[in-house]
């Protein structure tokens, strides 16, 4: 499955989510570059809920992931 978007496949989206969450700045799964985490929005609504998004961006081959970050959650 290879098109011209840049999109990681599910599973690889969300091995770099839990490696985000573990608090490790994720590797692109691809070709082992060190990705850059960028925050999206997180602009107050309203008080105790504002919702952050995290931009995962991969500088050698372009490919991105996008994800929700709950704040506040401790598991
Ligand atoms: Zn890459």
């Amino acid at each position: 499955m290879s098109d011209t978007s840049a999109r990681y496949e599910p599973a690889e989206e969300r091995a770099i989510r839990e490696t985000y969450a573990k608090g490790e700045v994720p590797k692109c799964p691809r070709d082992g570059a060190t990705m850059t985490a960028r925050s999206i929005g997180g602009g107050s609504f309203g008080l105790g809920y504002s919702r952050k998004r995290e931009w995962l961006i991969c500088p050698t081959c372009r490919r991105s992931a996008i994800f929700d970050v709950k704040r506040g959650t401790r598991t």
